[in-house]
């Protein structure tokens, strides 16, 4: 232990050596999982608050893995990024969501707009507006039937050069929403000034609603920043009743989480709509 600082005991620290370990083997597997098509979308369902009715889904990466199973993004979306893998990963993400859309349409279930998760790494690329664009137009799939979820830390960077960017991308009919909304050091500035269109309250605000007194008062004021700038709002992450009737009280519009529907495979979440739809 006296030894911590030093570098040359670190290079023989096991941990470390299996940690670089594992970041050498899961680039070259994440490289390969493109290339086998290992990679699948699952949706969880968004309902509005008054009727339940279907307002959208939001589209979920998992690994299936040969070996280990199904894989949730927190095990392998930041070794992605590090690897610049993030792209090919975000592009194949934004076409088999666009994908889906259109399926789903084809079977008769309506227009069911996608949510996708954005990384920085995405964002921040030269030609993203123009690689969504192109996805759309060889999908023959309109913007209105996309959404991107981007973090408040993503939108923060350069304002300007933020909302021109939006602007485009809002332009191509696509809706825009702040994800894990109140987690971040976004402003009422921000929120005013950048072209948004939707935000989500996050889960970490939902799950003590609706007897702590603090998230109470959090999650009353941010659907009330949100309303009074004529955002629409979302809650993600919610398990009980009566988290949905505080939020519904309080004027948010729309629900998202396991009381309505965990994410669900492709198929389960057709059958979900049909069900929905009947
Ligand atoms: P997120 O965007 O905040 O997504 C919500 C997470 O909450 C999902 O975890 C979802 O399965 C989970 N969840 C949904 N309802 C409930 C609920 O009622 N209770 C609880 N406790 N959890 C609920 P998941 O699927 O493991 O995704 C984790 C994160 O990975 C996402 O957080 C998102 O930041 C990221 N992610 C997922 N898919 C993609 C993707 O395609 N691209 C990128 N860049 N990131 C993704
Ligand atoms: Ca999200
Ligand atoms: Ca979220
Ligand atoms: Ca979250």
């Amino acid at each position: 232990a006296k030894s911590r600082g030093r570098a040359n005991y670190q290079f023989f620290d096991p941990a470390l050596a299996q940690s670089a370990y594992t970041a050498l083997v899961m680039e070259s597997r994440l490289v390969q999982a493109i290339e086998r098509d290992e990679f699948v979308l699952h949706f969880q369902p968004q309902v509005r608050c008054s009727d339940q009715a279907v307002v959208g889904a939001e589209a979920l990466i998992r690994w299936n893995h040969p070996e280990r199973g199904l894989l949730l993004p927190d095990a392998f979306i930041p070794f992605a990024e590090q690897q610049r893998l993030m792209w090919p990963l975000g592009q194949w993400v934004l076409r088999e969501a666009v994908r889906s859309a259109k399926r789903w349409q084809a079977a008769g279930l309506g227009a069911t707009p996608i949510a996708v998760n954005l990384s920085t790494v995405q964002f921040q690329a030269m030609g993203f507006v123009e690689a969504v664009e192109r996805v759309l137009h060889e999908e023959g799939v309109p913007g209105a039937w996309l959404e991107l979820e981007l973090s408040e830390r993503m939108l923060m960077d350069d304002l300007p050069e933020v909302r021109a960017k939006l602007q485009r991308l809002k332009a191509l009919g696509i809706c825009i929403s702040v994800d894990d909304f109140g987690t971040g050091y976004f402003s009422l500035r921000h929120l005013k000034e950048l072209p948004i269109d939707k935000v989500k309250i996050d889960r970490s605000f939902v799950q003590d609603l609706p007897h702590a007194p603090d998230a109470a008062a959090i999650a009353r004021a941010l659907i009330q920043m949100a309303l009074s700038l004529g955002q629409d709002v979302i809650a993600e992450g919610v398990e009980h009743p009566a988290q949905r009737d505080f939020l519904a009280a309080h004027g948010c519009e729309q629900l998202q989480g396991e009381l309505i529907s965990p994410p669900l495979a492709a198929a389960e979440f057709q059958t979900w709509l049909v069900q929905q739809r009947a």
